[in-house]
């Protein structure tokens, strides 16, 4: 599977806010059916590259190409379009609706299905909750779950769009150890699924166990990349940081 097109690769990424170089020249390749971690401690330019790649802001130089196709210019539209999404640390739901309404009502409208409700909602819910082996109320209002299952809509949410290469914005933050443990059984069903995944994270023991691909940013350069196989967590704390730790 390592001889796959990568279905996402940025080249030469920049990035200037004033006077801070958010991002300064980076590149990744991500690969279908394989969970990439990009890494980094805070400010280091994670979230920036993934509004860039969303579309949601533009490079000041650097490339973004899809399936080996450059991209002039990336819109939001045009990323939903690829099959970009982004389950974001909010989650951005509707909170007047239920589960299944939540789940389903982006890609309704994207079709523009002019006849949107609660019972046509329904059974296309069901269909990706039931395909992910997953247990959600999908009557219920979304703002009654827990985070973790706020996260799982979400999750859904981006499936029935067509995701194809899903970006995950520090989603073990407010997790317990057993909801850990679901989300990367879950992350390991899209993997099957051919969905490209990007777990961002500056948990290293969590980024070890998930990933197979490291992409490590620090003040917006790219210190290290490669086969997540090669890391330790003391390897990518020197990367992240760029101190030498004590292990004594
Ligand atoms: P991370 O997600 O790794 O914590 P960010 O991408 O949010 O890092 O931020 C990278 C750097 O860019 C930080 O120094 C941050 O302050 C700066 N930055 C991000 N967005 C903006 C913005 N809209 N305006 C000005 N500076 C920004
Ligand atoms: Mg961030």
């Amino acid at each position: 599977e390592r001889n796959e097109a990568p279905v996402l690769e940025v080249r030469g990424i920049v990035k200037v806010f004033g006077g801070v170089t958010a991002l300064d020249g980076v590149s990744m390749s991500l690969l279908p059916g394989r969970v990439h971690c990009l890494a980094g401690e805070n400010g280091s330019g994670k979230s920036t590259l993934i509004k860039i790649i969303s579309g949601a802001d533009a490079p000041d130089a650097g490339e973004i190409l899809i399936d080996g196709e450059a991209m002039s210019g990336m819109t939001p539209a045009r990323a939903l379009r690829a099959g970009i999404q982004v389950i974001y640390q909010d989650f951005s739901l509707f909170p007047n609706l239920t589960v299944a309404e939540n789940i389903v009502l982006p890609a309704a409208i994207a079709s523009r299905k002019k006849l949107f409700n609660r019972a046509r909602s329904r059974p296309d819910a069901q269909r990706i909750v039931d395909e992910l082996g997953l247990t959600l109320n999908l009557d219920a209002d979304v703002e009654k779950l827990s985070v973790a299952d706020r996260q799982l809509t979400a999750i859904c949410r981006a499936l029935v769009q067509d995701a194809r290469i899903l970006f995950m914005d520090e989603p073990t933050t407010a997790l317990t150890h057993s909801e850990v443990e679901r989300l990367f059984g879950l992350v390991r069903k899209l993997q099957e699924r051919g969905v490209a995944i990007v777990f961002v994270s500056h948990k290293l023991d969590e980024v070890l166990e998930v990933s197979h691909d490291i992409t490590v940013l620090r003040s917006g350069e790219l210190v290290a990349s490669g086969d997540a196989r090669e890391y330790s967590v003391q390897s990518l704390t020197v990367a992240m940081t760029g101190r030498e730790v004590d292990t004594t």
